[in-house]
């Protein structure tokens, strides 16, 4: 998937939960909102980090969020040097390998949050936490959209190859529906988020989950069909 619809997706499904819990007092303060916010950026884009023509290497490939490329960027370049490198070396580097698994999620997750700890240790503030939880979020979120395509995600790498595939495929029009209907599933999230009860509510993103899962299961015949129809095949 593209790195422009990964980002717009990621933060439709953050917001979707973010205002939930912002009405609902579980979540506070706009500072920290922005922190989520970039995070969620940064780790919707970190997955490519393997593929060399990625958006993440190249700044955020979003002309509104252009101020932002040198951060992105440099979170980029550092991501494939500390982690993709050295994981490519022993699990071979290949794009949607491993990176674009869980345990590539996890080991990104928790390299920028010991590297933001570090950086809130010497600025202060208490930031650091907000933001690593964005660039994980980020990061599930980008391997629960490229399952969406043909190529596929294997989730469980190294542990298992199998991949989790959908019907879309990069950059054609499939990969748009898939797009504009996630943000279908955000406005979901919300809506149903609002009338859950307050202390249920930290459970939204487990439901955000759930949904993305139905959509995953409803969109793919839908595609499968569109790619019968030579106009779109
Ligand atoms: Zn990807």
């Amino acid at each position: 998937m593209m790195g422009k619809n990964h980002v717009a997706i990621a933060i439709a499904l953050v917001a979707a939960n973010l205002l939930v819990f912002r009405e609902k007092n579980l979540f506070d303060g706009w500072l920290q909102s922005l922190s989520l916010a970039f995070g969620v950026i940064v780790g919707a884009l970190l997955p490519d980090v393997d593929a060399d023509d990625s958006k993440v290497l190249h700044g955020s490939g979003i002309r509104q969020l252009k101020r932002l490329d040198p951060i992105v960027m440099a979170a980029g370049y550092l991501t494939k040097a500390v982690v993709y490198v050295p994981l490519g070396l022993v699990f071979r580097g290949e794009h949607r390998g491993i990176m674009h698994s869980l345990a590539g999620a996890v080991a990104s997750g928790a390299f920028w949050w010991i590297v933001l700890l570090a950086v809130q240790g010497a600025a202060g503030g208490s930031w650091a936490a907000v933001l690593a939880t964005g660039v994980f979020a980020g990061y599930i979120i980008h391997l629960a959209e490229d399952s969406f395509t043909r190529s596929g995600v294997a989730w469980l790498k190294p542990l298992s190859n199998k991949r989790v595939c959908g019907q879309a495929v990069t950059g054609h029009v499939s990969e748009d529906l898939v797009a504009a209907g996630f943000f279908a599933v955000a406005a979901a999230v919300y809506l149903i988020g609002k009338t859950i009860p307050q202390p249920t509510a930290v459970f939204l993103p487990l439901l955000t989950a759930g949904l993305v899962l139905v959509y995953f299961f409803m969109i793919n015949p839908v595609l499968f069909v569109l790619r019968l129809i030579p106009r779109f095949s």
